[in-house]
């Protein structure tokens, strides 16, 4: 699919301070865990790549937790799920999706929620943790080797989940959950002659880095490349290869200009996988109040 890649409005290339934006505070010191774990991490993934771990069995387990992961857990529960309310799921549901989340080894859900709301509030000006004026590199994942600022918001942001105890013992114990998932890849990769290592090489770090890009991507290329269909009164784009790889998310700059709704990807030339899951799920009744800005309903009628 090729996309016209249209400049955004000059205004939308201008910082404008907004309505209770935060005095900018430039972070300091390097947030030493983050650094050394993502180091670890990417070399796990380069090991992972060694002959003597490929397998079909290797690949299977790694693109069904990448769909687990970053479809299920960061793009149907975190993002548009938690953090959007764009549906409503039972509440045992809901949890599911929040632990699928969870295993993307990006924050618990008070957390990632919490500073994604923020990045609506403020997108791309200085108070924004990775506004993408300061670069692809820090928008990608510069911004999370320093303290972050804005974490200091988490908590007036995210009420709703924090009243849930099993959110807020998610929240703190979210990266435990690799453990036994390693024992069990073990086991099956055992019982069944692919390779226990292997497949915990490939459905733990290889497919956490993966998830990882995929997700950053979100943050660094779709303020940056692509086109603007809306104004959204930031950088934000739509982007189709970001949206590939993300199951829709892609739809950055309608999802900017519409936060609330369920569905980024409008037209048809816009695929959005997670919203065709969301549909099944109200298909089936299990997603209620589902919603849709005006413009996509006036179309349905
Ligand atoms: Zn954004
Ligand atoms: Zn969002």
């Amino acid at each position: 699919m090729t996309a016209s890649i249209t400049a955004p409005p000059r205004a939308l290339t201008l910082h404008l301070p907004r309505r209770g934006e935060p005095a900018p505070v430039l972070p300091q010191g390097k947030n030493t865990a983050v650094v050394v774990f993502m180091a670890a991490i990417h070399l796990l993934a380069l090991v992972a790549l060694l002959p003597q771990f490929w397998s079909v069995p290797a690949v299977a387990t790694l693109l069904i937790l990448y769909w687990v992961t970053a479809c299920l857990g960061v793009t149907i529960g975190y993002h548009r799920l938690l953090s959007h309310r764009a549906f409503r799921l039972p509440r045992w549901l809901e949890r599911f999706f929040a632990t699928c989340g969870a295993l993307s080894c990006q924050h618990g859900p008070i957390d990632w929620v919490g500073l994604h709301r923020h990045h609506h509030k403020f997108s791309d000006t200085n108070a924004d943790h990775h506004n993408s004026h300061r670069g692809f590199w820090w928008s990608h994942m510069g911004w999370m080797f320093q303290p972050i600022p804005a974490m200091g918001a988490v908590p007036r942001l995210t009420g709703d989940l924090a009243a849930d105890p099993y959110y807020r013992w998610l929240n703190t114990y979210f990266l435990l959950l690799q453990l036994p998932l390693a024992g069990l890849l073990f086991w099956i990769g055992t019982a069944t002659g692919a390779g226990g290592w292997a497949l915990v090489l490939w459905g733990i770090p290889l497919r956490l880095v993966l998830v990882y890009h995929a997700t950053w991507l979100v943050n660094s290329a779709t303020h940056r490349w692509g086109y603007v269909l809306h104004e959204s009164g930031d950088g934000s784009r739509n982007n189709p290869w970001v949206a590939a790889l993300t199951f829709g998310e892609g739809w950055h700059n309608t999802h900017h200009a519409y936060p609330h709704s369920a569905r980024h990807g409008w037209g048809r030339r816009e695929l959005d996988l997670t919203w065709l899951h969301i549909k099944l799920m109200q298909k089936l009744g299990l997603a209620t109040q589902v919603r849709l800005p005006a413009p996509l309903l006036s179309q349905a009628q």
